[in-house]
């Protein structure tokens, strides 16, 4: 099982999921999780760390650091 980043022209494999509050204008990044909830967002590595929020927004990013940390997906 593997997933593709959501942002629209982008096929690079999902790396972080992005997960937002409206009413506490919060959002977060974090690992990848196991499973799909649909309102959140699977995103690349690159596009993790590009992200930008609204003003007024905060952005908690939980992801753990990459070093050491090597995850294999088997189908
Ligand atoms: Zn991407």
């Amino acid at each position: 099982m593997s997933r593709r980043c959501s942002r629209p022209g982008c096929a690079e494999p999902a790396t972080a999921t992005l997960a937002y509050d409206y009413s506490a204008g919060v959002v977060w990044l974090d690992d990848l999780t196991d499973e799909h909830h649909p309102h959140d967002y699977d995103l690349c590595g690159h596009h993790a760390t590009s992200l930008s929020v609204p003003i007024g927004w905060s952005l908690r990013d939980q992801r753990r650091g990459t070093q050491g940390h090597l995850r294999v997906v088997a189908g």
